[in-house]
Protein backbone atom coordinates (compact mmCIF):
# COMPACT_ATOMS: atom_id res chain seq x y z
CA UNK A 1 0.00 0.00 0.00
CA UNK A 2 0.87 3.37 -1.23
CA UNK A 3 1.13 5.66 2.29
CA UNK A 4 -0.77 2.54 4.79
CA UNK A 5 -3.62 5.42 5.53
CA UNK A 6 -6.00 2.97 6.47
CA UNK A 7 -9.80 3.69 7.40
CA UNK A 8 -11.17 2.29 10.48
CA UNK A 9 -15.37 2.62 10.46
CA UNK A 10 -15.66 3.82 14.09
CA UNK A 11 -19.50 4.12 14.21
CA UNK A 12 -20.17 1.33 16.46
CA UNK A 13 -18.47 -1.77 18.24
CA UNK A 14 -14.53 -3.30 18.70
CA UNK A 15 -12.99 -0.62 16.34
CA UNK A 16 -10.20 0.56 18.56
CA UNK A 17 -8.45 -2.56 18.78
CA UNK A 18 -7.62 -2.38 14.86
CA UNK A 19 -6.41 1.34 15.30
CA UNK A 20 -3.45 -0.28 18.30
CA UNK A 21 -3.09 -3.00 15.59
CA UNK A 22 -2.62 -1.37 12.56
CA UNK A 23 -0.57 0.93 14.60
CA UNK A 24 1.67 -1.46 15.66
CA UNK A 25 2.10 -2.55 12.39
CA UNK A 26 3.22 0.29 11.04
CA UNK A 27 0.55 1.51 9.11
CA UNK A 28 -1.36 4.91 9.90
CA UNK A 29 -5.12 4.23 11.07
CA UNK A 30 -7.76 6.88 11.19
CA UNK A 31 -11.12 6.68 12.17
CA UNK A 32 -14.69 7.06 10.04
CA UNK A 33 -16.94 8.24 12.24
CA UNK A 34 -19.09 10.51 9.08
CA UNK A 35 -19.18 11.61 5.74
CA UNK A 36 -16.45 14.45 5.99
CA UNK A 37 -13.93 11.69 7.20
CA UNK A 38 -14.48 10.06 3.40
CA UNK A 39 -12.78 12.90 2.47
CA UNK A 40 -9.42 12.04 3.43
CA UNK A 41 -7.21 9.63 1.11
CA UNK A 42 -7.15 6.56 2.30
CA UNK A 43 -5.51 3.14 0.94
CA UNK A 44 -7.76 0.54 3.01
CA UNK A 45 -10.56 0.23 5.23
CA UNK A 46 -11.30 -1.71 8.37
CA UNK A 47 -14.71 -2.98 9.13
CA UNK A 48 -14.80 -4.28 12.76
CA UNK A 49 -16.50 -6.39 14.47
CA UNK A 50 -19.78 -5.01 16.85
CA UNK A 51 -23.63 -6.00 15.95
CA UNK A 52 -23.95 -5.88 12.48
CA UNK A 53 -27.56 -4.66 12.29
CA UNK A 54 -26.63 -1.52 14.60
CA UNK A 55 -23.79 -0.71 12.40
CA UNK A 56 -25.83 -1.62 8.81
CA UNK A 57 -28.55 1.06 10.33
CA UNK A 58 -26.05 3.96 12.11
CA UNK A 59 -24.21 3.56 8.31
CA UNK A 60 -27.39 4.19 6.24
CA UNK A 61 -28.23 7.42 8.51
CA UNK A 62 -24.97 8.86 8.72
CA UNK A 63 -25.06 8.74 4.97
CA UNK A 64 -22.05 7.12 4.60
CA UNK A 65 -23.54 3.66 3.34
CA UNK A 66 -23.63 4.24 -0.56
CA UNK A 67 -20.40 5.85 -0.45
CA UNK A 68 -18.64 3.46 1.03
CA UNK A 69 -20.80 0.43 -0.87
CA UNK A 70 -19.02 2.50 -4.15
CA UNK A 71 -15.58 2.19 -2.49
CA UNK A 72 -16.12 -1.04 -2.03
CA UNK A 73 -16.99 -1.94 -5.22
CA UNK A 74 -14.16 0.30 -7.08
CA UNK A 75 -11.32 -1.82 -5.37
CA UNK A 76 -10.81 -0.30 -1.60
CA UNK A 77 -8.52 -3.03 -0.13
CA UNK A 78 -10.75 -3.95 3.00
CA UNK A 79 -10.03 -5.31 6.23
CA UNK A 80 -13.67 -6.94 7.64
CA UNK A 81 -14.08 -8.94 11.18
CA UNK A 82 -16.88 -10.60 12.20
CA UNK A 83 -20.13 -7.97 12.31
CA UNK A 84 -18.06 -6.42 9.36
CA UNK A 85 -17.89 -9.48 7.53
CA UNK A 86 -21.73 -9.95 7.71
CA UNK A 87 -22.27 -6.03 6.19
CA UNK A 88 -19.87 -7.62 3.23
CA UNK A 89 -22.04 -10.80 2.70
CA UNK A 90 -24.41 -11.31 -0.20
CA UNK A 91 -26.08 -13.42 1.55
CA UNK A 92 -27.54 -13.86 5.57
CA UNK A 93 -28.91 -17.54 6.19
CA UNK A 94 -32.71 -17.24 6.71
CA UNK A 95 -32.58 -13.63 6.75
CA UNK A 96 -33.56 -11.04 4.16
CA UNK A 97 -31.21 -8.42 4.99
CA UNK A 98 -28.15 -7.56 2.42
CA UNK A 99 -26.38 -4.82 3.46
CA UNK A 100 -22.56 -4.27 1.11
CA UNK A 101 -23.16 -7.32 -0.64
CA UNK A 102 -19.91 -7.38 -1.97
CA UNK A 103 -18.47 -10.70 -0.73
CA UNK A 104 -20.09 -13.86 -2.82
CA UNK A 105 -20.23 -15.99 0.73
CA UNK A 106 -23.50 -16.86 3.09
CA UNK A 107 -23.44 -16.37 6.73
CA UNK A 108 -25.01 -17.37 9.21
CA UNK A 109 -25.19 -14.86 12.23
CA UNK A 110 -24.26 -16.06 15.70
CA UNK A 111 -23.78 -19.67 14.37
CA UNK A 112 -21.84 -21.53 17.32
CA UNK A 113 -24.76 -21.32 19.37
CA UNK A 114 -24.93 -20.25 23.37
CA UNK A 115 -22.00 -22.78 24.81
CA UNK A 116 -19.52 -21.92 21.89
CA UNK A 117 -20.25 -18.29 21.96
CA UNK A 118 -16.63 -17.18 22.76
CA UNK A 119 -13.94 -19.29 22.27
CA UNK A 120 -10.26 -19.18 20.82
CA UNK A 121 -8.75 -22.14 18.79
CA UNK A 122 -4.42 -21.59 17.10
CA UNK A 123 -4.45 -22.97 13.58
CA UNK A 124 -2.96 -22.02 10.45
CA UNK A 125 -3.90 -18.96 8.42
CA UNK A 126 -3.34 -18.02 4.87
CA UNK A 127 -0.30 -21.02 5.05
CA UNK A 128 0.95 -19.31 7.99
CA UNK A 129 1.12 -21.56 11.15
CA UNK A 130 0.21 -20.69 14.89
CA UNK A 131 -2.47 -18.14 14.26
CA UNK A 132 -4.44 -17.46 17.13
CA UNK A 133 -8.01 -16.83 16.81
CA UNK A 134 -10.70 -15.46 18.83
CA UNK A 135 -13.95 -16.01 18.07
CA UNK A 136 -17.00 -14.07 19.74
CA UNK A 137 -20.99 -14.92 19.07
CA UNK A 138 -19.31 -15.33 15.79
CA UNK A 139 -21.04 -15.92 12.13
CA UNK A 140 -20.33 -18.82 10.06
CA UNK A 141 -19.27 -18.98 6.50
CA UNK A 142 -21.87 -21.03 5.06
CA UNK A 143 -20.54 -21.20 1.52
CA UNK A 144 -18.75 -19.62 -0.77
CA UNK A 145 -18.30 -19.07 -4.40
CA UNK A 146 -16.09 -20.47 -6.05
CA UNK A 147 -14.00 -17.80 -7.20
CA UNK A 148 -13.51 -16.76 -2.91
CA UNK A 149 -10.55 -18.27 -1.74
CA UNK A 150 -10.59 -19.87 1.97
CA UNK A 151 -7.73 -19.22 4.03
CA UNK A 152 -8.73 -20.74 7.63
CA UNK A 153 -11.31 -23.41 8.79
CA UNK A 154 -13.21 -24.67 11.98
CA UNK A 155 -15.41 -27.28 11.94
CA UNK A 156 -15.39 -28.19 7.82
CA UNK A 157 -16.54 -24.52 7.75
CA UNK A 158 -14.66 -21.62 6.41
CA UNK A 159 -13.68 -19.10 8.95
CA UNK A 160 -11.51 -16.70 6.79
CA UNK A 161 -11.51 -15.74 3.42
CA UNK A 162 -9.68 -13.86 0.34
CA UNK A 163 -11.78 -12.32 -2.94
CA UNK A 164 -10.50 -9.85 -4.92
CA UNK A 165 -9.98 -6.61 -2.71
CA UNK A 166 -11.54 -8.20 0.40
CA UNK A 167 -9.98 -10.39 3.31
CA UNK A 168 -12.79 -11.36 5.65
CA UNK A 169 -12.85 -13.37 9.16
CA UNK A 170 -15.31 -14.48 11.28
CA UNK A 171 -12.55 -14.03 14.09
CA UNK A 172 -10.98 -11.19 15.59
CA UNK A 173 -7.35 -10.95 14.61
CA UNK A 174 -7.39 -7.27 16.45
CA UNK A 175 -7.33 -9.58 19.76
CA UNK A 176 -3.99 -10.84 19.58
CA UNK A 177 -0.83 -9.25 19.48
CA UNK A 178 0.14 -11.31 16.39
CA UNK A 179 0.25 -9.15 13.67
CA UNK A 180 0.75 -11.24 10.82
CA UNK A 181 -3.17 -10.90 9.15
CA UNK A 182 -2.62 -7.20 9.37
CA UNK A 183 0.99 -7.54 7.96
CA UNK A 184 -0.62 -9.24 4.90
CA UNK A 185 -3.39 -7.03 4.43
CA UNK A 186 -0.67 -3.96 4.17
CA UNK A 187 1.18 -5.99 1.67
CA UNK A 188 -1.52 -7.14 -0.65
CA UNK A 189 -3.45 -3.48 -0.82
N1 LIG B 1 -23.19 -11.42 16.37
C1 LIG B 1 -22.74 -10.20 15.76
C2 LIG B 1 -23.63 -9.80 14.58
O1 LIG B 1 -24.41 -10.58 14.15
C3 LIG B 1 -21.32 -10.32 15.32
C4 LIG B 1 -20.46 -10.59 16.50
C5 LIG B 1 -19.16 -9.84 16.47
O2 LIG B 1 -18.93 -8.97 15.65
N2 LIG B 1 -18.33 -10.13 17.45
O3 LIG B 1 -23.51 -8.72 14.08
Amino acid sequence: MKQNVIGVLAVQGAFIEHVHALANAGAKPFEIRQLRDLDRPMDGLVLPGGESTVQGKLLRDLGLFNPLQEMIRNGLPVFATCAGLILLAREIADDPTVWFGTLPVTVRRNAYGRQLGSFSVTDDWNGLPQVPMTFIRAPSIESVSPDVEVLSSFRGKATSVRYRNILGFTWHPELSSDLRPYQTFLKEG
